[in-house]
């Protein structure tokens, strides 16, 4: 039996603001899931939302599938201590609102949740987005899935404070690579929550630049067995490495997580990718493009997804074998089309 309340959007539709508010203003229960090992937007969009609702009087969790502890540098977000393991989901959820997850495969053990509950609000703004919900709040233009949940509070009538605030700033920052990728609404976003006393030097450290010292190797390690193939990725370049379980072995996946940023940054290439391996033989891959490929399109060959600029996929099979594949996935990707916003030639932002 789904909720009652709004109607029921099961088609491709976007529910508006407004619609969405209102499920969320008379629930009692609520909810909320990033997508598996969540990131800055998932995790924050879901607190920031979780820590409203609650002041409100509902009763709220914030879960994700994987991994089993939250990633540190994300853990100073909670300040109401509202993330609960998965087994703590209920198996019937009264609604369920998932964050920045652009298919129900990417919340992991928790999917199953998705059919029992009683309606599931999707918020988020991946262009490929698989409306799983029955009610959605989909902007594949928003920069982050934070920008949509300050548009709920909004509406809500939620005053911002600090810690709401700080939730929302870390998806943003992480989202628009530290708003280099950012449009001029969300530096305005940004001034709004920084006005509540965020501290953005602060925060940007915990989630962006802390790394202990056995980074530093890993890096040497890893780096050093980049690759640079000027032919690949139809004649723009790919450079690519691996990060592989003995590279990392004691070190948090935010290590992991921070190279693609650095191989990234290879002028010869168009294209970066990162294969992390999971298990032996199973791989993570971290794919960024500069502005011409989608990515995204040879991502989900894979069966993964993301953004024009930057997607990911997971994959089975020796590195030169993945490797293999994705040469063949690029070689004919499609080019992004310029936007209609900024007349150049840009993708879809944030993660
Ligand atoms: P990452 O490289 O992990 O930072 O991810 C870049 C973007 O790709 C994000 O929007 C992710 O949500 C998306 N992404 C990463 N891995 C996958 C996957 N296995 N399936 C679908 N989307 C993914
Ligand atoms: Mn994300
Ligand atoms: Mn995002």
């Amino acid at each position: 039996m789904r909720n009652a309340g709004i109607t029921p959007n099961t088609t491709n539709a976007t529910n508006t603001a407004d619609e969405a508010a209102a499920l969320l203003a008379v629930a009692r229960d609520v909810t909320l899931v990033a997508h598996v090992q969540p990131d800055a937007d998932a995790l924050g969009s879901a607190l920031a939302l979780g820590l409203a609702l609650h002041r409100r009087g509902a009763t709220v969790r914030v879960s994700f599938g994987a991994p089993e502890q939250t990633p540190e540098s994300l853990r100073g977000l909670d300040v109401a201590g509202l993330i609960v393991p998965p087994e703590q989901v209920p198996t019937q959820p009264d609604l369920l609102v998932a964050l920045d997850t652009a298919s129900r495969g990417r919340l992991g053990c928790l999917a199953d949740r998705v059919d029992t509950a009683g309606a599931v609000l999707v918020v988020d703004h991946h262009a490929t987005n698989e409306r799983f919900g029955t009610h959605h709040l989909v902007d594949v233009d928003a920069d982050a899935t934070a920008v949509l949940v300050l548009k709920l509070l909004d509406t809500l009538g939620v005053p911002l404070d600090e810690p709401i605030a700080r939730c929302l700033y870390a998806g943003l920052v992480t989202d628009t690579s530290c708003f280099r990728r950012a449009d001029p609404s969300t530096h305005a976003i940004a001034a709004r929550l920084l006005a509540t006393g965020v501290d953005p030097e602060l925060l940007t450290r915990e989630l962006l630049d802390t790394h202990p010292f056995g980074w530093l190797p890993m890096l040497a390690t890893v780096l050093g067995r980049a690759r640079l193939e000027l032919a690949s990725a139809q004649g723009l370049g790919l450079v690519h490495t691996t990060v592989r379980l003995a590279d990392a072995a004691d070190l948090r996946r935010e290590e992991i997580e921070s190279v693609v940023d650095l191989v990234r940054t290879t002028s010869e290439a168009e294209v970066a990718a990162v294969l992390k391996e999971v298990e032996p033989d199973r791989w993570s891959v971290s794919l960024r493009a500069k502005q011409r490929i989608d990515v995204s399109a040879a991502a989900a060959e894979f069966g993964g997804g993301g953004h024009r600029r930057a997607a990911g996929f997971t994959a089975h099979g020796t590195a030169d074998g993945v490797l293999d594949r994705l040469r063949t996935a690029l070689h004919h990707a499609p080019h992004c089309q310029p936007s209609p916003r900024h007349g150049d030639i840009s993708g879809s932002r944030g993660l």
